[in-house]
């Protein structure tokens, strides 16, 4: 008998990243990649993280170096009290869990919560890496459907009339892969029916700050709050996106009931998130940088995004159709016509140019018609020359 019988059966059914397989090559020179959601490091505040490194090394240097508490660093979590304000989000620090990026968030919550058979309802798409946490537990995972405003809270309740459902998961704004965000209609919809259920919420939000426009809708924990419920949604967000992704530090706002478990949870996994990333980002955030940094983000994203939309719309719109994002860095596209865009990416590959086929996103009934793309880490010529070779790939 294989060896491999001895790993657990939940792991012994664990797939490979397909999309790692079929992207193994976009690294080749001269390849253009627009698949990866990676923050474009041109823009990384290298000034400003040089100067925290350096205040942390002259002024923190035990807290910095030494083991910690698990909830987080105490100076990063009073300052993130008034970043969430600023989102319009009341905490205080006692709420709040310091982890490893938001992407230890959510195997956190969701650990915290998955008995063996629990309903777990994702967005059809939604982001890939939950899926793979979901994989790694016995939650049954269903999917409920998305349009230009987001989640489709009617499905939702649909599903509600048969199924008790355990928690919702979504990226309310700015969603990745889809780019959309949930109107006001939806998000108090969705909230009243997790509290009428009793559901929980994990309201995931790397890239609600990525906003191209003044408009800003409400966090669902911020709906949540103003109806006087502070129990069913947990929020996370993370600094990768508007700092620096390799620092790995994000957050959870935990509700009371949950918050001793989870940090137990976080306990057992690494004790603490990695103390020199949090007093950096404590020093930074002293620095009075952060907002222009973001607001730089939003700048160069909403120029770029504009480009890829434009060259994508002159060049190939009678063949794909997309939604004009409002923030964040994804642009979620679909052909006109039935087409497979996983088959597509090798003849694109062969063309030097990369996307992420759209069928990964899905947990079940995959749209092979659609399609990622990522404009924050392209240049605009290569934003130019991406679609280019996507015309001449068709
Ligand atoms: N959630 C979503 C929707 C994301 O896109 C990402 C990053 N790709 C994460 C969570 C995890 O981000 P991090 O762990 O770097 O904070």
């Amino acid at each position: 008998m294989s060896k491999s019988t001895h790993l657990a059966h939940r792991i012994q059914n664990l797939q490979p990243s397909a999309i790692r397989e079929l992207l193994k090559h976009s690294k080749m020179p001269g390849v253009i990649s627009l698949a990866g959601g990676i923050p474009s490091q041109e823009l990384f505040d290298k000034e400003g993280l040089a100067q925290a490194t350096q205040m942390v090394v002259d002024k923190n240097f035990n807290d910095a170096f030494q083991y910690g508490l698990t909830e987080g660093n105490v100076e990063l979590r009073q300052q993130l009290v008034g970043l969430c304000r600023e989102r319009g989000i009341t905490t205080n620090p006692d709420q709040l869990l310091i982890t490893s990026g938001s992407q230890q968030a959510l195997d956190l919550l969701i650990r915290a919560l998955a008995n063996p058979g629990d309903v777990f309802v994702v967005e059809r798409p939604t982001y890939l890496a939950t899926l793979q946490i979901l994989s790694l537990t016995e939650a049954r995972v269903q999917s409920v459907g998305g349009d230009e405003h987001g989640m489709i809270v009617d499905e939702l309740e649909a599903l509600l009339k048969t199924t008790r459902i355990k928690c919702v998961y979504l990226v309310p704004t700015f969603g990745n892969p889809s780019g959309t965000t949930l109107s006001a209609e939806r998000r108090e919809k969705l909230v009243k029916l997790a509290i009428e259920h009793d559901f929980i919420i994990i309201e995931d939000d790397p890239y609600g700050a990525i906003s191209f426009t003044e408009e800003r809708q409400k966090t669902l924990f911020q709906v949540a709050a103003e109806m006087g419920n502070h129990e069913n949604v947990v929020y996370t967000s993370t600094f990768s996106k508007i700092l620096a992704p390799g620092l790995r530090v994000g957050w959870v706002i935990l509700p009371e009931w949950m918050k001793q478990k989870v940090a137990i949870v976080k306990q057992a996994t690494d004790l603490h998130a990695n103390s020199f990333s949090q007093s950096l980002v404590a020093a930074y955030l002293t620095l009075g940088r952060l907002n222009p940094q973001i607001a730089l983000i939003r700048d160069v994203y909403k120029q770029k995004c504009l480009s890829l939309s434009r060259y994508l719309q002159e060049e190939l719109g009678e063949h794909i159709s997309f939604n004009q994002p409002q923030g964040g860095m994804f642009l979620w596209a679909q052909f006109r016509y039935e087409f497979d865009t996983t088959k597509w990416l090798q003849q694109t590959l062969e063309k030097g140019v990369v996307y992420v086929p759209g069928e990964f996103f899905f947990s079940d009934n995959a749209d092979k018609k659609t399609l990622r793309f990522s404009y924050a880490t392209a240049t605009e010529e290569q934003l130019y020359e991406a679609v280019q070779r996507l015309k001449s790939a068709l």
